[in-house]
């Protein structure tokens, strides 16, 4: 079960123009978060931003009792949130979502990101990194976009980091350094979390080629947990049947043969 609590500000970084990292201390949440989670961040009790922000956990501390989470200023909700200071309290939701990562022992996965969607995949490649060989792929839109590089070097076997422009490391997007490497040898599960072109294009690579696909959807969200019906997606069961799911409820991961992005 989620909890709603104020959680104080333990920490607060910027980790370049427009991208905060914020730490807050919360026993449950740490507790009880899983990979691919998210939470509903109350950011002002003004009417303009009412509604909660929905935005990834990127790391648990379970030992100090942090969850970290990093974001891009978008709009008025983030960019309020990042005025916030260590010491505040913040009122979270969490940790939401039902379905997340399918963390296992496996031989070899691949990990691929895109922009803000690298976020919840850290807490991901921590976790699999025990026990399975980890490579991952991320891509950036530019050299000033390009966050955590040391820290998924560190949960990562093999880190591939692309630019589009070429500004930084690999030029390109990273799904095709991922398709080069499973020329040689297939994952046995890719997980990925980015913008929709990019998930697009991992769903197909996953299906065509009959290896086992998560995806994590952002999609825009208001209640969180499956009230307001504002992030429903369209999905399809083995029969071909189709169905409306809300990502903030049944997501935000999801089997990549069984949503229609
Ligand atoms: C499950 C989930 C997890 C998320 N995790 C993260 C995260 O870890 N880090 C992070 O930076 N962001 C994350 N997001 C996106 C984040 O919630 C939005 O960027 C934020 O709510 C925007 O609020 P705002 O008030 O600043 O902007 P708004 O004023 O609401 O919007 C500003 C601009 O951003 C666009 N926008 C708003 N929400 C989204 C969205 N979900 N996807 C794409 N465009 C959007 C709007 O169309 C508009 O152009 C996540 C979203 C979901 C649903």
């Amino acid at each position: 079960m989620p909890i709603q609590a104020d959680c104080k500000i333990v920490g607060k970084e910027k980790l370049t123009t427009g991208i905060y990292k914020f730490s807050i201390k919360s026993k449950e949440i740490a507790e009880l978060a899983k990979p691919g989670n998210f939470l509903e961040i109350k950011v002002s009790d003004s009417l303009e931003t009412f509604l909660r922000r929905p935005i990834s956990i990127y790391n648990i501390d379970r030992e100090n009792e942090v969850v970290e989470f990093i974001f891009q200023v978008k709009g008025k909700g983030t960019e309020i949130l990042a005025e916030r200071k260590i010491g505040e309290d913040l009122n979270i939701l969490g940790p939401l979502g039902n379905g997340t990562f399918s963390v296992k022992h496996y031989k070899k996965v691949a990990i691929i990101g895109g922009g803000i969607g690298i976020y919840p995949l850290y807490e991901l490649a921590k976790t699999l990194k025990e026990n399975s060989e980890v490579n991952t792929y991320l891509g950036f839109r530019n050299k000033d976009l390009v966050t955590l590089e040391e820290e998924f070097e560190e949960v990562s076997d093999k880190l591939v980091m692309t630019t589009d422009d070429g500004s930084y490391r690999e030029k390109g997007f990273a799904i095709e350094f991922l398709k080069e490497d499973c020329k040689a040898e297939k994952p046995e599960m890719i997980f990925a979390c980015g913008p929709l072109p990019m998930l697009k294009a991992v769903q197909s690579f996953g299906i065509e080629n009959e290896i086992p696909t998560e995806l994590s959807l952002e999609e825009r969200m208001g209640c969180g947990i499956g009230a307001c019906v504002g992030c429903a997606v369209l999905t399809k069961n083995k029969d071909g049947e189709e169905k409306y799911k809300y990502v903030c409820q049944h997501g935000p991961v999801f089997n990549a043969k069984e949503v229609i992005i």
